[in-house]
């Protein structure tokens, strides 16, 4: 007993200001220092006999000698938070007891909000260097208090000569007058916000060197009063990407709009050489066309044989001067008449006719043709079909695909002409055949001038190769439009459509 009451005084009076509290081995206060009363705010009235007010654990046995010591916090009796610095060991009250404990407590409260106070402020300061862009505290006065590396860095100042350095000595002399006014407003409505904001800000070095900068300020409070944090960031590189960018797209802008020059100019160029080869084409073809008639008359007069009787040999060269000449003009005709669309000449003479009387003349004209080959030409026609459309150009159209559609239809065929109203109030006219048919790739092909599909009836090539070219500009012409449904084998299905009333016509592609 007397060893550990000689310990606990060694205890006291060696570590100051300490609580010491003894428990005996069922855990109950033994002692209670009157130290421990000033820190935990129990007296020893109040604690000895009972349990500890607080939770604090030492198994008996395993102690870990008084040098060991522990951090825990504790609420006083008071309801405060404090952090104690433990030390524990077996106390021995009377010899051959159980062993009961021995508690040393240390009030490290404060040592520890200083440490974590430190750690703050080095934590700040870490962030404060590395931060990318300079960053400024300054007081009420307009003086520089605070500055991180970047600033020393962006300045050219050393810190020491920053610090206390007028915040103004770091702008253009032109601006300095105005900033005042500006501090002073900021310091009357404070807010996070940043500087000039639509404004192009510049800074100013050591060296007088201006550069283009990026500010925002915030508010802080010191126990100084209420002071300013500003971030200056540098934006030269920025600016000059920027300006580099401009001058690209406005080096660009003038490519294209010089690009855009040349290529009008050709257009035009082709547009003019177009026309001239159209007006050529038309003059042509109408210069050629006179004396292949001569030839058509004189050849078809000798095929008579009114002028005397020719032999066998004689009469063959005669057909193939009549037929090929027959195929010249054709061709001719159709040179110009597609000369004369695309040079814009071509006029449309608009009337109001009934489209069923026209179909009946188109089909009569086609029958010998179709009978040649015994091939039954037919039509769904019932009741009248008003129409405002050239009458001629009609005609035109149907006249070429029953053409195409008896020639490329073999013996003993059918060909058909029905009418229809479309929902949009255009008339739509189909012309069917059971001829050989077109493969789906080549059904927009054909449209073009002088395209003609892989195959024909006979194997040998017949016509020009312009007639769908000019049906489709004629339809167009019209405000309607021309497609094909087809397979190969199973015949064709030709069909336009005109609209009722009178449209502007499409611009011809
Ligand atoms: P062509 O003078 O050769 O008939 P077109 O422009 O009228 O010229 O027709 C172009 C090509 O379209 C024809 O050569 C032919 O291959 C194909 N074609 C047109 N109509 C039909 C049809 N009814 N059946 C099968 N092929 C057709």
């Amino acid at each position: 007993m007397f060893q550990d009451w000689e310990r606990l005084f060694d205890l006291a009076t060696s570590a100051g200001s300490l609580a010491v509290i003894g428990l005996d081995s069922r855990n109950l206060v033994r002692f209670w220092s009157p130290s421990a009363h000033r820190m935990l705010g129990w007296s020893s009235e109040e604690t000895l006999g009972q349990p500890l007010p607080f939770p604090l654990k030492h198994s008996p046995g395993k102690s870990r000698g008084l040098d060991a010591q522990l951090h825990v916090m504790l609420r006083t009796k008071c309801g405060e938070q404090i952090i104690v610095g433990v030390r524990a060991s077996d106390w021995n009250e009377a010899p051959g007891q159980r062993p009961g404990a021995l508690y040393v407590l240390q009030d490290v409260t404060l040592q520890h909000k200083e440490e974590d106070e430190a750690r703050s402020a080095r934590r700040f300061r870490e962030l404060l260097e590395a931060a990318p862009d300079a960053i400024l505290e300054i007081d009420r006065q307009g003086r520089i208090v605070l500055a991180n590396a970047i600033a020393e860095r962006m300045f050219g100042y050393a810190r020491a000569e920053l610090v206390g350095l007028e915040v103004d000595n770091l702008l253009p002399s032109a601006m300095r007058a105005r900033h005042k006014q500006h501090r002073e407003h900021y310091d009357a409505h404070p807010s996070t916000r940043p500087m000039g904001s639509g404004l192009k800000l510049e800074a100013i070095r050591r060296d007088m060197e201006r550069f283009p900068v990026e500010i925002s300020l915030s508010p802080v409070d010191s126990e100084e009063g209420q002071r300013v944090i500003a971030i200056v960031r540098d934006t030269s590189d920025r600016h000059a990407t920027e300006e580099k960018l401009l001058q690209i797209r406005e080096a660009f802008a003038r490519e294209l709009a010089h690009k855009n020059d040349e290529l009008q100019k050709r257009n035009r160029e082709i547009e003019k050489s177009d026309r001239l080869k159209s007006e050529f084409l038309a003059s042509m073809s109408h210069e050629l066309r006179t004396p292949l008639h001569t030839i058509i008359g004189f050849s078809e007069l000798l095929s008579e044989q009114m002028q005397g009787p020719l032999n066998d040999k004689q009469k063959r060269f005669v057909e193939h001067i009549l037929r090929d000449s027959l195929h010249l003009l054709e061709l001719i005709n159709d040179i110009l008449d597609l000369s004369k669309i695309e040079s814009g000449r071509l006029e449309l003479h608009r009337e109001t006719f009934d489209a069923g009387v026209s179909i009946e003349e188109v089909l009569a004209s086609m029958r010998p043709r179709a009978a040649q080959k015994s091939i039954e030409l037919s039509h769904g026609l019932n009741g009248t079909i008003e129409l405002c459309a050239d009458r001629v150009r009609f005609k035109e159209i149907l006249l070429n695909l029953l053409g195409n559609a008896v020639k490329f239809t073999p013996e003993h065929g059918r060909v058909a002409v029905e009418v229809a109203r479309e929902s949009s109030g255009s008339w739509r006219f189909t012309v069917s055949d059971t001829g050989i048919g077109i493969p789906p790739e080549e059904h927009e092909a054909i449209f073009d001038k002088f395209y003609q599909a892989g195959s024909t009836t006979r194997g040998i090539r017949e016509g020009t190769g312009l007639g769908l070219a000019i049906t489709r500009h004629l339809v167009q012409e019209h405000g309607g439009r021309v497609w094909v449904e087809s397979e190969p084998g199973r015949g064709s299905r030709f069909s336009f459509t005109i609209p009722d009333r009178e449209i502007i016509a499409w611009p011809v592609s």
